[in-house]
């Protein structure tokens, strides 16, 4: 038995050296700590370098294997973790060496990019968050730990909580949007959805997986809407609209954390003292370990803030990175750092312990191969209820952003003749957008598909062309697809981007639709007959011209393993659409950045009166989205009436209840998001004009009238002010109950007096 195992199973802790007081562990259990310590104690400065070092690994015909460049660090016990090594047998080759033929036997921590679903995949996370429905987050992020650990994999790369306010950059798709309220909620439940919960014993469990807030810092204000672009923002900004959703999916036990590619203000994050020190740990106490993005040490170098790799290395660590993710920068070059005393061992000893202390909780100490059984990742990969998970979290995802006349939904009992067009409607490459885990490409289920299971012994008959390619068309194919919609009744037509199209270095300055696809929709259109279009996307798309001129728009995102059904469930009325948008939709790229939560400047336009000079306006466009946040359609109509308050003087230490009526005033039953806004009138820094500070979901019948309340605390009134410290101002608070961002129907004042 190796030392190390009579440490563990007899629990003897063994002091060599002095121990550290400094160190706040995770767990705060001390039992773990003196484990920790204890193992720490029997390391060599190069083994303890090689726990902060990951390694990527390579795929080959027999799956996973090591390059030939990493694979003496995995022989002499010299990596911490491994990325990209999938499949239960692949990972176990890795761990067996790890743990049975290296000096220490330390097991290793295989992570991957589990974003939205591992097998089972969800719609992307931006479409998701579309639904608002933070138990149906949590669930999907639950499931895809539930099958990342079947297949072995002990820790995720998410989620990603990025506030992004410019569609032209792709990895939009990623996140939750441009609210931050909004972004921290599901931060949160993605955070409890991957470690099963908040409290750290969960991650004992065997379908669990750690979780990786990213990018920290601000990596969604890229500017331009370009890739790893410089981040030039005010700390007041950061701390009021970009911090949130990393500090919340912190505060919910995200284990780990990803510094981000980009710099802010100067400083690359991953050199970044003041963020991954000063605010990090100093400020909001995070007590799990940081990893940084691909090569994100050597990219300090093209930064220009380092001359090589050695100096990035000493960069890092001393900014407060724990681990090289496959840089490798310090594996090479901190053992010499530390003979020059250019770093600390104690330094060195901190980041270890942060990573030991994970492998504890996750008891690979105790069952080093407990996430690999062959059996159970048979039995647990896309599972029927996991499916259906997907198919109901597709349904929630989807925004009706026009529905004129009502065109949707098709009534299955109706003799309606649909024309299927477009280039994503028989198409199941696209439909798992990036990041698709180790989803399959082909295997997921069709727009057409979908309709065709739904409607099936239904009165509704479907005829198909496709019409053009996403990027070209022949007049043939055009001609086709025009002669199909002359002896149709209805046009269903999806269309959109694809799926490389978005996602990671995938920016674009023209965000409209394909030239091919409106070169389609023209033709259509000259038709007369009502058409509908699905629009599949990673991003907000300025979708203007559509907008004028077709009946109705479905946005349906990039929706997974089961988007077929879920739209058909949407088309055929089985399930009423109840989505919100989570990121304005520009109206022209001009408008970019265009979100809701602006600030008002010194000559607000008055959207009642737009016309009037020297205003904070456009000569050629106006200055509002062309769909604002928090908007969707439904199949039904609500209405929000009748706001009260039961006091409007806030104080200190009490609350306000604030109460609206929610009726439908609709033919179907459906689900309506209800949201809460607040704007403090006077502050001693600009305030946003409106801030999102609560929402609730409710389903009501045809005439079904619900009360709705939310509770007005003090705290949801703080934010950073001119010193960047928190504080809560006294004064005026505008209110709004409302559908929408834009909604004024139910306004109040309340004030809050200390
Ligand atoms: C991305 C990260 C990702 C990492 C590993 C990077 O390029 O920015 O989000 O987790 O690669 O795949």
């Amino acid at each position: 038995m190796k030392l190390i195992n009579i440490i563990i199973f007899l629990f003897i802790p063994i002091y060599l050296f002095s121990q550290n007081t400094n160190w706040k562990s995770y767990s705060g259990d001390k039992r773990i700590e003196q484990k920790v310590d204890s193992v720490l104690s029997l390391m060599t400065l190069k083994e303890k370098i090689g726990q902060m070092s990951q390694f990527s690994a390579n795929w080959s015909v027999t799956g996973p294997v090591m390059p030939d460049d990493f694979l003496p660090y995995l022989k002499e016990g010299l990596v911490g973790s491994v990325f990209n090594a999938v499949t239960v047998s692949g990972i176990k080759k890795f761990q067996k060496t790890a743990v049975e033929e290296t000096r220490l036997g330390i097991p290793i921590l295989f992570g991957y990019d589990v974003i939205h679903g591992y097998k089972t995949i969800f719609p992307i996370p931006l479409g998701e968050a579309c639904s608002w429905d933070l138990n149906l987050m949590k669930q999907t992020a639950r499931i895809a730990a539930e099958e990342a650990s079947a297949d072995g994999l002990s820790w995720t790369f998410a989620p990603m909580v990025d506030i992004a306010r410019d569609p032209r950059w792709g990895r939009v798709m990623e996140g939750s949007g441009e609210d931050p309220f909004l972004g921290s909620e599901i931060a949160k439940a993605r955070v409890e959805g991957f470690q099963g919960g908040k409290d750290w014993n969960s991650l004992k469990n065997i379908n669990t997986i750690l979780s990786c807030v990213k990018h920290f810092a601000a990596y969604g204000a890229a500017e331009s809407g370009r890739d790893y672009n410089v981040a030039e923002l005010s700390e007041n900004t950061m701390r009021n609209i970009y911090f949130p959703p990393y500090k919340a999916a912190i505060d919910a036990g995200a284990a780990t954390l990803m510094a981000a590619f980009n710099e802010v203000n100067g400083v690359p994050s991953t050199a970044n003292h003041w963020l991954l020190t000063h605010i990090l740990r100093q400020e909001w106490d995070f007590k799990g370990f940081i990893v940084t993005d691909y090569t994100g040490i050597n990219e300090l170098v093209a930064h220009g803030v380092a001359k090589d790799d050695k100096q990035a290395a000493m960069l890092a660590l001393k900014a407060g990175v724990d681990m090289d993710m496959t840089g490798a920068t310090y594996i090479k070059y901190l053992e010499t750092l530390s003979k020059e005393n250019k770093i600390s061992e104690e330094q060195i000893n901190m980041a270890v312990r942060r990573i030991l202390e994970m492998k504890f909780l996750l008891g690979l100490f105790d069952n080093p191969y407990k996430y690999l059984n062959e059996n159970r990742s048979k039995k647990t990969i896309q599972k029927p209820e996991f499916l259906e998970t997907a198919r109901k979290a597709v349904s929630r995802s989807l925004v009706l952003l026009k529905n004129n006349n009502r065109l949707l939904p098709i009534d299955k009992n109706s003799y309606t003749k649909v024309a299927l067009l477009g280039p994503m409607m028989n198409d199941s490459v696209n439909l798992n957008g990036e990041w698709q885990g180790r989803g399959n490409r082909n295997e997921s289920i069709s727009i057409y598909k979908g309709l065709k299971e739904v409607y099936k012994n239904s009165k509704v008959s479907f005829n198909y062309s496709k019409g053009c390619e996403v990027n070209s068309f022949t007049s043939k194919s055009i001609n086709e697809a025009v002669e199909l919609a002359k002896k149709s009744d209805i046009l269903l037509v999806a269309v959109g981007e694809n799926f490389n199209w978005s996602g990671e270095a995938a920016c674009r300055t023209n965000i409209k639709l394909p030239k091919a696809q409106q070169e389609l929709l023209k033709e259509l259109k000259k038709t007369g007959k009502p058409i509908a279009i699905l629009i599949l996307s990673g991003r907000p798309l300025d979708i203007s011209w559509e907008t004028e001129n077709v009946d109705a728009i479905l946005q349906v995102w990039f929706p997974g393993s089961m988007g077929g059904y879920g739209v058909a469930d949407v088309i055929s009325g089985k399930y009423n659409p109840a989505g919100k948008l989570v990121m304005s939709f520009p109206r022209n790229i001009g408008q970019i950045p265009v979100y809701y939560n602006q600030k008002s400047t010194g000559r607000p336009v008055d959207l009642k009166n737009p016309n009037i000079d020297y205003k904070s306006s456009y000569l050629d466009s106006p200055i509002t989205p062309l769909f604002p946040f928090g908007y969707g359609l439904s199949y039904t109509t609500f209405s929000i009436e009748n706001l009260r308050l039961n006091t409007h003087v806030l104080s200190s230490d009490s609350k306000i209840i604030a109460t609206a009526d929610v009726v439908n005033t609709g033919k179907r039953e459906g689900e309506i998001i209800v949201q809460m806004y607040c704007r403090d009138l006077v502050g001693s820094v600009t305030r946003p004009v409106k801030e999102l500070k609560g929402f609730k979901k409710i389903q009501l019948k045809p005439n079904e009238k619900k009360q709705v309340k939310f509770v007005i605390t003090p705290e949801m009134l703080s934010f950073y002010g001119i010193n960047n410290k928190k504080i809560i101002e006294s004064g005026e608070y505008k209110l709004w109950i409302s559908q929408s961002s834009v909604d004024e129907t139910n306004t109040s004042v309340f004030s809050y007096e200390e």
